[in-house]
């Protein structure tokens, strides 16, 4: 049976010429990049032409990227090393349907005696630009708002949000990471002074990632030692996973436009597909400012955790709310925040689109979507109690 990987929001295959472009450093050439001899100017070489591939994907500067372990520390390093070069000011602002990295770290810094404000979002799951330069204050260190939500793919108005921001004097960070290499970014029109980015979304290996951090924003280090990265991140780079995040950019840059317009043709195809022979489905998310790959469906009567595993029987990978939430029963915070009931968010599924799936994956995944939905609503006593009342 061939399976159908279509959860590519919670990590991508790696490209082969990702894998070909890292080898190399995990053979022969396995220089410290601090080192003064030929062996560490050919690892530091590498290392720098990986950051000017990550920087040319976003507009930046090369000198702007700080590589990290992942999108979690990026996260992290945005959030606490804000926090840490601006003692005098002791607030933050985010959104309500941030991934986990931000709002765990948030979670525990206000026991700490940060305040915090979450801004709400509509039943699109869109923050109002106004309503979070609203929140902002004299006191306000940093605001944090997604660029694209992992759950829902909606894609939050993040120049509008900056635009409302100028000269409350506190620092803008997004995480970009589901954004990265499926939209064009450009990190000086965002306006933002921080994103945070990661490799294993784009079919780069997994345990790198990156920090934009724009020329002149007021950041400190979370992991001290060395001199490494301009003094923002210390330990001896990981040279073959940067590498390999750098070629993971190049092609995501080649290729944006089209891998764009092919996966929102396939996720299209998709939706409609299901939506015309699934009876009572509710689209989550926004129908059009969304990421191409995304579709989030609840699926009424039904638990999405049943369907899920049912389409795995089947060899087709989907996911439930976050795939860091898998195995907890908690109903996705995201859908909650956009106004769905529990039992609709418990119904939700979603399907992330990637480099590999093809149209046959979608008319396959259609086709057995229904099978597996009629089969598990049948068994479902919600259902029947449901459809004889309504
Ligand atoms: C995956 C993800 C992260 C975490 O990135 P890692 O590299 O896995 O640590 C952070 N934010 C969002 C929106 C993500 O989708």
């Amino acid at each position: 049976m061939k399976r159908i990987y279509m959860d590519n929001n919670a990590t991508t295959p790696l490209s082969p010429e990702v894998l070909e472009a890292m080898l190399p450093f995990m053979k022969g050439v396995f220089g410290n990049a601090s080192s003064i001899h030929s062996f560490g100017q050919e690892a530091a070489k590498a290392l720098e032409a990986a950051r000017k591939q990550v920087a040319d994907l976003i507009g930046a500067e090369p000198k702007e990227i700080v590589f990290t372990s992942g999108g979690t520390e990026a996260d992290n390093l945005a959030i606490r090393g804000v926090l840490e070069a601006n003692p005098g000011k002791r607030h933050v602002v985010t959104s309500r349907i941030e991934h986990h990295a931000v709002l765990h770290t948030l979670k525990g810094l206000e026991k700490q005696g940060i305040e915090v404000t979450y801004v709400g979002v509509d039943s699109h799951g869109l923050v109002d630009p106004v309503e979070v330069a609203a929140a902002a204050g004299s006191g306000t260190a940093l605001v944090t708002i997604m660029t694209a939500n992992n759950e829902t793919g909606s894609v939050q108005p993040i120049a509008e949000i900056a635009a409302a921001l100028s000269g409350k004097g506190a620092v803008f960070h997004t995480d970009a990471v589901q954004a990265l290499g499926k939209i064009p970014l450009d990190a000086g029109k965002l306006g933002v002074q921080l994103a945070s980015f990661s490799s294993h979304k784009i079919h780069g290996p997994k345990g790198i990632g990156a920090l934009f951090v724009s020329r002149g924003t007021r950041i400190k280090p979370i992991i001290t030692g060395g001199h490494h990265e301009r003094n923002m991140r210390a330990g001896t780079e990981n040279v073959p996973a940067i590498v390999g995040f750098g070629k993971a950019c190049a092609i995501a840059a080649a290729d944006l436009e089209a891998e764009s317009a092919r996966l929102a043709a396939l996720r299209d195809r998709l939706q409609k597909g299901i939506l015309k022979i699934v009876q009572d489905v509710k689209l989550n998310g926004h129908p059009s400012r969304r990421l191409p790959n995304t579709l989030n469906l609840s699926f009424a009567f039904v638990e999405g955790e049943s369907l899920l595993l049912n389409l795995d029987l089947k060899g087709i990978a989907v996911s439930t709310g976050s795939a860091c939430s898998s195995g907890d029963l908690k109903p996705s915070h995201v859908l909650m925040s956009m106004g769905l009931s529990a039992e609709q968010a418990h119904g939700s599924l979603r399907f992330s689109l990637g480099r590999e799936n093809t149209g046959e994956d979608v008319e396959k995944t259609i086709k057995t979507v229904a099978e597996v939905v009629e089969k598990v609503r049948a068994m479902s006593p919600l259902s029947k109690g449901a459809r004889k009342n309504g």
